[in-house]
Protein backbone atom coordinates (compact mmCIF):
# COMPACT_ATOMS: atom_id res chain seq x y z
CA UNK A 1 0.00 0.00 0.00
CA UNK A 2 0.70 3.35 -0.83
CA UNK A 3 2.16 5.70 2.42
CA UNK A 4 0.19 8.82 2.80
CA UNK A 5 2.44 11.16 1.33
CA UNK A 6 3.07 8.83 -2.01
CA UNK A 7 -0.69 9.19 -2.03
CA UNK A 8 -1.26 12.82 -1.43
CA UNK A 9 1.34 13.42 -4.08
CA UNK A 10 3.80 14.97 -1.72
CA UNK A 11 7.43 15.44 -3.10
CA UNK A 12 10.66 17.05 -1.21
CA UNK A 13 11.30 20.18 -2.88
CA UNK A 14 12.90 20.59 -5.90
CA UNK A 15 16.03 22.97 -6.56
CA UNK A 16 14.60 26.60 -6.47
CA UNK A 17 10.84 25.84 -5.91
CA UNK A 18 9.08 27.54 -3.59
CA UNK A 19 8.28 26.13 -0.20
CA UNK A 20 4.22 25.59 0.90
CA UNK A 21 3.73 28.26 2.97
CA UNK A 22 1.11 26.21 4.60
CA UNK A 23 3.44 23.72 5.48
CA UNK A 24 6.04 26.20 7.62
CA UNK A 25 2.90 27.68 9.03
CA UNK A 26 1.65 24.44 10.63
CA UNK A 27 4.97 24.19 11.73
CA UNK A 28 5.11 27.49 13.61
CA UNK A 29 2.16 26.72 15.10
CA UNK A 30 3.37 23.37 16.62
CA UNK A 31 5.92 25.37 17.80
CA UNK A 32 3.48 27.65 19.24
CA UNK A 33 1.77 24.62 20.90
CA UNK A 34 -0.77 25.77 20.17
CA UNK A 35 -2.25 23.49 18.46
CA UNK A 36 -4.02 22.00 21.70
CA UNK A 37 -6.41 24.04 22.67
CA UNK A 38 -6.40 26.49 19.97
CA UNK A 39 -9.38 28.38 20.39
CA UNK A 40 -8.01 29.03 24.23
CA UNK A 41 -4.76 29.60 24.08
CA UNK A 42 -4.44 31.62 20.85
CA UNK A 43 -4.54 35.07 20.89
CA UNK A 44 -6.87 36.89 18.62
CA UNK A 45 -5.36 38.89 15.36
CA UNK A 46 -3.77 41.76 14.85
CA UNK A 47 -6.18 44.72 14.50
CA UNK A 48 -6.80 46.03 10.86
CA UNK A 49 -5.21 49.62 12.24
CA UNK A 50 -1.86 48.31 13.34
CA UNK A 51 -1.99 45.96 10.56
CA UNK A 52 -2.04 48.62 7.83
CA UNK A 53 0.57 50.69 9.66
CA UNK A 54 2.94 47.92 9.10
CA UNK A 55 5.63 49.49 7.27
CA UNK A 56 6.28 47.14 3.29
CA UNK A 57 9.88 47.65 2.40
CA UNK A 58 11.69 46.45 -0.38
CA UNK A 59 14.92 44.82 0.75
CA UNK A 60 18.19 46.51 -0.65
CA UNK A 61 20.54 43.15 -0.52
CA UNK A 62 20.06 39.51 -0.25
CA UNK A 63 20.97 38.02 2.74
CA UNK A 64 19.52 36.49 6.39
CA UNK A 65 16.40 34.47 6.60
CA UNK A 66 12.66 34.66 6.89
CA UNK A 67 11.90 32.71 9.59
CA UNK A 68 8.71 31.73 8.05
CA UNK A 69 9.73 30.25 5.04
CA UNK A 70 12.96 29.64 5.81
CA UNK A 71 14.10 31.35 2.45
CA UNK A 72 16.57 34.06 2.48
CA UNK A 73 15.48 37.45 1.36
CA UNK A 74 16.68 38.41 -2.27
CA UNK A 75 17.18 42.19 -3.41
CA UNK A 76 14.12 43.43 -4.54
CA UNK A 77 11.74 41.50 -2.61
CA UNK A 78 9.38 43.18 0.02
CA UNK A 79 8.98 42.42 3.55
CA UNK A 80 6.97 43.88 6.66
CA UNK A 81 8.92 45.33 9.59
CA UNK A 82 7.08 44.61 12.39
CA UNK A 83 7.45 47.14 15.71
CA UNK A 84 10.11 44.81 16.92
CA UNK A 85 12.14 45.34 14.01
CA UNK A 86 11.90 41.80 12.66
CA UNK A 87 11.38 40.90 9.06
CA UNK A 88 9.25 38.82 7.59
CA UNK A 89 8.01 38.67 3.56
CA UNK A 90 4.66 40.12 3.10
CA UNK A 91 3.28 37.01 1.99
CA UNK A 92 4.82 34.66 4.95
CA UNK A 93 3.94 37.48 7.65
CA UNK A 94 0.30 38.64 6.88
CA UNK A 95 -1.64 35.05 6.77
CA UNK A 96 0.19 34.70 10.62
CA UNK A 97 -1.52 38.21 12.12
CA UNK A 98 -4.45 37.32 10.39
CA UNK A 99 -4.25 34.94 13.37
CA UNK A 100 -2.92 36.09 16.23
CA UNK A 101 -0.72 39.05 17.58
CA UNK A 102 2.24 38.57 18.15
CA UNK A 103 5.64 38.07 16.46
CA UNK A 104 6.34 34.66 15.57
CA UNK A 105 10.33 35.04 16.25
CA UNK A 106 9.89 37.39 19.52
CA UNK A 107 6.34 37.00 20.84
CA UNK A 108 5.76 40.63 20.89
CA UNK A 109 2.10 41.08 20.94
CA UNK A 110 0.76 44.46 19.34
CA UNK A 111 -2.72 45.78 19.46
CA UNK A 112 -5.95 43.57 18.28
CA UNK A 113 -9.34 44.81 18.19
CA UNK A 114 -10.67 42.26 20.49
CA UNK A 115 -12.15 44.57 23.61
CA UNK A 116 -11.53 41.64 26.20
CA UNK A 117 -8.04 40.54 25.05
CA UNK A 118 -7.29 44.59 25.32
CA UNK A 119 -8.33 44.19 28.84
CA UNK A 120 -6.53 41.54 29.41
CA UNK A 121 -3.31 42.23 27.48
CA UNK A 122 -3.40 45.89 29.33
CA UNK A 123 -3.24 44.49 32.62
CA UNK A 124 -0.36 42.01 31.89
CA UNK A 125 1.46 44.63 30.48
CA UNK A 126 0.47 46.77 34.12
CA UNK A 127 2.07 43.96 36.18
CA UNK A 128 5.35 43.97 34.20
CA UNK A 129 5.81 47.78 34.69
CA UNK A 130 4.73 47.10 38.72
CA UNK A 131 7.40 44.44 38.63
CA UNK A 132 9.91 46.71 37.00
CA UNK A 133 8.85 49.75 39.43
CA UNK A 134 9.64 47.53 42.01
CA UNK A 135 13.01 46.22 40.73
CA UNK A 136 14.49 49.88 40.05
CA UNK A 137 13.15 50.88 43.93
CA UNK A 138 14.94 47.66 44.95
CA UNK A 139 18.23 48.98 43.09
CA UNK A 140 17.63 52.39 44.05
CA UNK A 141 17.90 51.54 47.77
CA UNK A 142 20.48 48.96 47.58
CA UNK A 143 23.14 50.02 45.18
ZN1 LIG B 1 9.14 34.20 3.98
ZN1 LIG C 1 9.83 40.21 16.71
Amino acid sequence: MADYFEEMGWQPLAEGQAPNHYLHFARLLRDFNIFDGLSEKLPPPVSKKVLESIPTITLEQDGKQCTICLKEYCKGDTAKQLPCKHLFHNTCILPWLTKTNSCPLCRQEMETDDEDYEAFRKEKMRAKQRESDIENLHNSMFS
